[in-house]
């Protein structure tokens, strides 16, 4: 039987299954123990250090009690907890960005994706470069600046020369004042050397959803192809940063399997990158279960309610407090305005599921991978985001300024990122306003920044701010690497 060891590189010792199962019981016997949890949310709350803040954050079994715990009050506290968290480390900042399907070949069968091998009535689309240069376009027009690729798994019509090859077009797409300046890439999992090669195309963050953390559950959701190869899968960021990538986004897929195992299992999974690597997981994604093309998400039946979602966000922020979080249009307006709170610090706009999705006019699309629930624009998005006090931020510097890995989290930790990315934050929406913006959004935007502009009193920083946003309105040139 395999032992519980965070520094293992071998799946089922750093996710271990009879270690998930203890948590497990552990929380269900504490989850009323009100000791217990004041003591928890004590010792996650972030701490005065210098100019900046310290969290503890929790471990997986301590979380897991959070999680399991049915009390109405201390779930408020974990709610306002998760709340002073986000705003200590990341400010009232939400990052955008979209996804750009390139392929969806697939030679996988897993059971909830409609990209499986087997569906033989969707449409298979692959980009060309011509595409995808026109999909750019499209992007750009609309004022994003971030991009996660997706393609579907498939050596013969998707290998890594071709994502490779998209990556270098998209790089390369300057239309009017737009350029796509990250792009952060989801693909299988792969080889050290593809990874190696990834990182040499200087990708942003790379992201690989994990689906289910429970194995047994895993090999029948992924009965063939690749993916089938657990241990191969869940062994990849260790891979991917052996290759270099110092940035990688984990995420399971709510709704395969029981939440509290999967939440388990993401926390061990960041304990293991942090243990074996010296830094965390730059994000986390959680998608839920959605309605595509011959998949029926009721077919699976551990779905979680809104509210249980809004609190596995919640428990997630306090338990890595240093990690990004990411909601997509797969939630409703409702769903992502309220976990927005809660600790989530990225967020999809305007997004198209569809390989070809944003050229094309009328949808659903017959491409699309799943439906999109939130389908606003992106200018209706940043205005909603702009009257709830929280800033869009079209910031990509981070990586260019090679704040990856972990100097990122070091920066993060000592709370000085708030110093790089608040004012980052005003002049990339400055950029977007100018650019991009309905006369609407640009009136409400102006306000919301001078509003943040007296607020803020870190006066030198703030004036390097000022000049720069003055010098974006007055002028065409795009090249601040700030
Ligand atoms: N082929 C790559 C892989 O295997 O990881 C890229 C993944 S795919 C393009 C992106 C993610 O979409 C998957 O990892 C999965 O979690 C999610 N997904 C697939 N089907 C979905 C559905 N029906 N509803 C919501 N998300 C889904």
């Amino acid at each position: 039987m395999a032992v519980y060891n965070p520094k293992s590189l071998h799946a089922e010792e750093f996710i271990n299954h009879e270690e998930i199962l203890e948590t497990l019981a552990y929380a269900e016997a504490n989850k009323n123990n009100v000791e217990l949890i004041d003591s928890l949310l004590e010792k996650a709350k972030p701490k005065r250090e210098g100019n900046g803040y310290r969290c503890s954050g929790l471990t997986h079994r301590e979380a897991s009690v959070l999680l399991a715990c049915e009390i109405p009050e201390k779930i408020e506290e974990m709610y306002k907890l998760a709340n002073e968290i986000k705003l200590a480390f990341y400010g009232n900042r939400i990052v955008l960005f979209a996804p750009l399907y390139l392929s969806n070949y697939c030679v996988n069968g897993c059971l909830y994706c409609p990209y499986h091998y087997k569906n033989k009535h969707i449409k298979r689309v692959k980009l060309t470069q011509e595409q995808v240069r026109n999909e750019v376009i499209a992007l750009q027009d609309m004022g994003h600046k971030r991009l996660a690729i997706e393609a579907g798994e498939d050596p013969v019509n998707n290998p890594i020369e071709y994502i490779l090859e998209c990556i270098n077009t998209i790089y390369s797409v300057h239309h009017k004042n737009g350029d796509i300046r990250r792009v952060n890439v989801n693909i299988a999992a792969t080889t050290v050397e593809e990874y190696r090669m990834l990182k040499d195309a200087g990708i942003g963050t790379y992201i690989l959803f994990q689906e289910t953390y429970n194995k047994k559950s895993y090999l029948e959701l992924h009965p063939t192809g690749p993916k089938h190869d657990y241990d191969y899968h869940t062994e990849a960021m260790d891979r991917a940063m052996e290759g270099g990538i110092d940035d990688v986004g984990l995420g399971v897929l709510f709704g395969l399997e029981g939440y509290k195992y999967e939440f388990a299992g993401l926390l061990m999974h960041a304990e293991h990158l942090e243990a074996v690597h010296g830094v965390g997981p730059h994000t986390i994604s959680v998608p839920r279960v959605k309605h595509a093309d011959d998949i029926d998400p009721s077919a699976f039946d551990n779905s979680i309610s809104d509210e249980m979602f809004a609190k596995i966000i919640a428990c997630i922020r306090i338990a890595v407090p240093y990690t990004g979080m990411i909601i997509s249009t797969r939630e409703s307006e409702a769903v992502r305005g309220k976990v927005l709170d809660y600790g989530i610090s990225q967020i999809s706009g305007a997004s198209r599921t569809s390989v070809g999705g944003y050229t094309e006019e009328e949808r659903p699309h017959d491409s699309e991978q799943f439906d999109v629930s939130d389908q606003r624009t992106l200018d209706e998005v940043v205005r909603w985001l702009m009257e709830m006090d929280h800033i869009p931020s079209f910031c990509t510097a981070c990586y260019r300024a090679g704040r990856t890995g972990d100097r990122f989290m070091s920066l993060c930790k000592s709370g000085q990122i708030l110093n790089c990315c608040h004012p980052n934050a005003l002049m990339t929406l400055t950029e977007y306003l100018e650019d991009y913006a309905s006369p609407e959004t640009k009136k409400i935007g102006y306000e919301l920044i001078e509003k943040e502009l007296k607020k803020i009193p870190k006066e030198n920083v703030m004036n390097i701010a000022k000049q720069n946003i003055e010098a974006i309105k007055n002028s065409n040139r795009r090249d601040f690497r700030f």
